[in-house]
Parts: C-alpha cells; sequence; structure tokens
C-alpha cells in the first residue's frame, strides 16, 4: 500500500492556518496541532491575546489570501469590514505634515483579527484533508535512530477533566507556527542539535489599544487616522482603526484605538493617562475623536514589542524535514503591520517549493527551503530594524555611510510623500509589500529628493544670509 503522506503544523493562528491551506496541496493530510480551543464566533482566545489590537493586512497578503480563499474580501466585507482607499481615506501625519488625499488603486481591507482567522478558519474546515488537533500542546520533537531528521512531535491533550494525555504524532513534515514563544530551540538542544543564533532589536516598544463606538453624529473626512512614531525625536504615536460591528450590527463601524510610545515611553493603562498620552500627539484628531466615542472595552496593553530573528537558514547541522515559519522564526515590532502578510508570502514559498519537490526530496532539500523562507521576512525586517534602531534606547546602533543614507534618504521621503502623490504612492506600495524598496530609489524618485534637499539648502543658505544682514 502506497504510503499516505502527512504534514503536521505547531500552532493555528494565521502562520499556521495559511500553513495548513497550501500543505493541503500536496499532502494527503495535514493536521494542525493548537493549544487552545477555538472559539465558535469571531471573539479573542487566549493564544492569540493580540487580536484585540489593529491588525492591519498588508495588500500583498490581501492578494495572497484572496488567491488562497477566492471570494474571502466579500466575505469579509459583508460581515462589516470596512474597504478604504489608503492615499484618500487615511488621515496620515508624517512629521513634515498631513499627507494630501487622492484617489488610488490602493484599497485596503479593515476588519478585526478574530474575524479575519475566523472566517480562514471556516474555509480550512470544509477540507477533508485537513485536521484541527485543538486543546493540544506540542512538548518536544521526534528524531529518528539516525538522527538525521525529526519523524515527528510529542504533545498533551488537555481534557475537560483535567486529564492530560500524552502521545506522539509523526509526520514527513514538522512546521513550527507556534509564534514568539516558539520552543523549538529549546526542543532542537535537548535532540542535541545546535539552537539557531539570534539577533534581536529591541527600541522598548510598548502598544495600548481599546474599541470604541464612533458618535453616530460623527463628520469626518478619514475613515483611518495614522500618526506615526518618528524617532528619535517622536517616540510617540497613535492610530484609529476601523473595524466591523459587534454580531448584532456588523455594520455599524467600530474604531480600535490604538497608542505606542517607543524608548520605555509606555502609553498607561487608566483612562486619564490614556486620552493625556492621546493629547500629547502632535495632532489633537486622535484624542478630540474619542472624546465624543463611548469606550466598548478596558484598555488593552502590549510591551514585549521587539524584534528577533532566529536565524535557522543559518544552522548547517539542522535536522531535516523541520521548518519553522511566521513569529516563531522573525517577531517584528507589531506596529510596522507585516507580519501576517510575511506568513501569506511564507504559505506561497511552501506552496511553490512543492510544486517543483517531492516530499521524498525533503531528507535533502529541507535546508534550501528554509533559506527560502528567509527571503520572505527579509524586507520587513530590515523596515522595521532600521526603524527601530533610530530610538534612542537600542544599543549597538550601525553607523556606517549607508545606513546615515538611508536615514537621511527616509526623512526627505516623508517630506516628499506629503504633496508629491507619484511617490506617496509608490512609498505605499513599499511598505505594503508590493515592491521591493528598491523602488523608493528609481531615478524620478531619487531625483525629487535631490532636489528637494538641494532647494532646503538654498533656502536655509539664503535664511541666514539675511539674519547675518539684519543683524550688521
Ligand atoms: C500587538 C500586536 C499587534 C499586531 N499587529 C499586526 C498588524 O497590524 N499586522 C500584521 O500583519 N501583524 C500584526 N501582528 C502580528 C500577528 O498578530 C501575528 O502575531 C503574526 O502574524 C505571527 O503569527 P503566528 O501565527 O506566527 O503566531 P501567533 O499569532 O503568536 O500564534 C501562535 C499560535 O500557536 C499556538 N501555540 C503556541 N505554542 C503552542 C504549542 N506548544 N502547541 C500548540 N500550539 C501552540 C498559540 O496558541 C497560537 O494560536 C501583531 C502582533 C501583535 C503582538
Amino acid at each position: 500500500m502506497q504510503h499516505k503522506t502527512h504534514a503536521l503544523v505547531i500552532g493555528g493562528s494565521l502562520a499556521g492556518l495559511l500553513m495548513s491551506r497550501v500543505l493541503a496541496n500536496h499532502f494527503d493530510r495535514v493536521t494542525v496541532i493548537e493549544r487552545d480551543t477555538y472559539p465558535d464566533q469571531p471573539v479573542p482566545r487566549r493564544g492569540v491575546p493580540h487580536s484585540r489590537f489593529p491588525h492591519t493586512l498588508m495588500l500583498r497578503g490581501q492578494r495572497i489570501l484572496e488567491q488562497l480563499f477566492p471570494g474571502l474580501k466579500a466575505e469579509l466585507l459583508a460581515q462589516g469590514a470596512i474597504e478604504l482607499d489608503s492615499m484618500k481615506e487615511i488621515a496620515f501625519l508624517t512629521p513634515a505634515g498631513w499627507t494630501v488625499r487622492s484617489d488610488s488603486d490602493l484599497m485596503l481591507l479593515a476588519c478585526s483579527r478574530d474575524l479575519l482567522d475566523w472566517h480562514i478558519r471556516r474555509r480550512l474546515a470544509t477540507s477533508t484533508k485537513i485536521h484541527f488537533l485543538t486543546s493540544a500542546s506540542v512538548t518536544g520533537l521526534l528524531t529518528d535512530p539516525d538522527h538525521t531528521k525529526i519523524t515527528g512531535v510529542s504533545l498533551h491533550r488537555h481534557q475537560d477533566t483535567n486529564i492530560e494525555l500524552h502521545e506522539n504524532l509523526y509526520a514527513d513534515l514538522i512546521v513550527d507556527a507556534s509564534g514568539k514563544a516558539s520552543r523549538t530551540p529549546q526542543w532542537l538542544q535537548k535532540l542535541d542539535y545546535a539552537a539557531p543564533p539570534e539577533t534581536e532589536v529591541n527600541a522598548f516598544v510598548g502598544y495600548t489599544a481599546r474599541i470604541y463606538q464612533p458618535s453616530p453624529n460623527l463628520s469626518v473626512d478619514w475613515k483611518m487616522v495614522f500618526i506615526p512614531s518618528a524617532p528619535p525625536q517622536q517616540h510617540r504615536g497613535g492610530a484609529i482603526f476601523p473595524i466591523e460591528g459587534d454580531r448584532s450590527t456588523p455594520n455599524q463601524m467600530r474604531w480600535i484605538v490604538s497608542l505606542v510610545g517607543g524608548d520605555h515611553d509606555y502609553p498607561p493603562t487608566d483612562e486619564a493617562g490614556f486620552v493625556a498620552f492621546a493629547r500629547s500627539l502632535p495632532s489633537p484628531i486622535l484624542a478630540d475623536a474619542i472624546q465624543n466615542a463611548t469606550p466598548l472595552t478596558p484598555i488593552y496593553t502590549y510591551c514585549g514589542n521587539e524584534n528577533r530573528l532566529r536565524h535557522y537558514d543559518q544552522l548547517s547541522d539542522s535536522p531535516a524535514r523541520l521548518i519553522v515559519v511566521g513569529h516563531a522564526a522573525c517577531l517584528l515590532n507589531p506596529t510596522y503591520g507585516q507580519a501576517m502578510t510575511v506568513a501569506a508570502l511564507e504559505a506561497n514559498i511552501v506552496d511553490q517549493f512543492f510544486q517543483h519537490h517531492s516530499i521524498d526530496s525533503l531528507h535533502q532539500q529541507t535546508h534550501a527551503l528554509q533559506k527560502r523562507l528567509a527571503t520572505a521576512h527579509r524586507e520587513a525586517w530590515s523596515a522595521a530594524t532600521n526603524m527601530d534602531y533610530r530610538y534612542h534606547s537600542v544599543p549597538n546602533k550601525p553607523t556606517d555611510t549607508v545606513t546615515r543614507f538611508a536615514n537621511w534618504y527616509w526623512d526627505q521621503l516623508l517630506e516628499l510623500v506629503v504633496d508629491r502623490v507619484g511617490v506617496h504612492h509608490t512609498f505605499l506600495e513599499v511598505l505594503h509589500l508590493l515592491k521591493p524598496s528598491i523602488a523608493l530609489f528609481r531615478p524620478s524618485i531619487l531625483a525629487q529628493v535631490l532636489w528637494h534637499d538641494l532647494r532646503k539648502r538654498r533656502q536655509q543658505s539664503a535664511l541666514r544670509q539675511e539674519s547675518t544682514i539684519s543683524t550688521m
């Protein structure tokens, strides 16, 4: 009888769900092992406490999700998700001012993370190949007697009656998608393999969020507000992110209002402190908006927003048949909103890999696959860490000429996006991972940056001359 191929996914949050979707294209059976029991409504659960925070799905991610789940966008819109034009309907405050609004083709979909996950889970539940093993925690990895490959996992199953069952599950491929708290480095060491080297960039960013019901009399020209922090000068930021209404009135939009502070300046979680922090932002728009809105939840906080890269792609003696994806491999400061899109890119990479390689070839090819997976987070990692290195509290900042030039270039771009529609469009395409960051250096943009800088220098020099004359 022919061997039935089996893939195991540890963790059934976004990275694990997307991975299971593409693995079902190639394996006879896919088992998703999730510690939680899934709620039967789109509501938060223990393993994903961050679902209470705004979750921007970048356009690249949105497009991949639509390919994986045709019709998903329409389903989310029917449940109250909000579609908005990124250039026209977001009030975006840069250090140089508000960006000019204009029509664009960059249509963003905004909804709660719970609604997104719930719809994806519902779709996956219809697959005959995908099985969810919930209330089960993976506790270790299993290896073969020759110690060359990972053959499965050991796990605990939590029963209602407090009884825990221990069992082993075997598979041809094991995918760790267990997020930030992944224990794969320790599990590998327990089997005498090396743990991956790690790089951490921590700007000590704190994040708070609260859901509000906007006033029914609200009359504003935006659907979303985005006031990003701009370190090193301004380490505070905030956003108003629209989401669907509650289950009884899905079309009655709500807001997730979030505040962010770097360099240990964590936004407070008490009522007065939250409002005062909002007031301290460079514009009163956010504080004014919440003044007339009704809070629907407590204020939630999330610290521990460091970037951490586990370099599994650099392990030369890693075992075959184990790959690591999502936040388990590359933890990103969530305020830049790119992790779900990285997970979608990883799913694409795995799908393409198995279109060209057999499952048997994993014995030799796992390391090559992990290397390919590293390309999915490259842009997001460098964008998040380049920005975070600008906070005062990050040690060992790169000070080389390239970094200084990149920082200077970024500052010029932020001034240009205010009223140059073309630059703003490319800037957003890069942010949404539709284009690589090199697109921001194309000749027409480079010329505008240089000309803008030259004009500023001339103005400054003229001002200096004027003040010298007036003091004479
Ligand atoms: C505050 C915050 C805001 C964010 N905002 C954005 C945003 O705007 N845009 C964006 O793209 N991304 C955002 N993210 C990132 C996003 O939520 C996900 O964390 C990211 O996509 C990575 O997901 P993941 O599936 O790898 O891990 P997680 O979402 O952390 O999920 C891990 C899963 O594994 C399960 N698990 C863990 N250990 C085990 C085990 N031993 N056995 C079985 N199951 C286990 C957990 O229960 C959980 O379900 C944000 C994150 C945070 C923290």
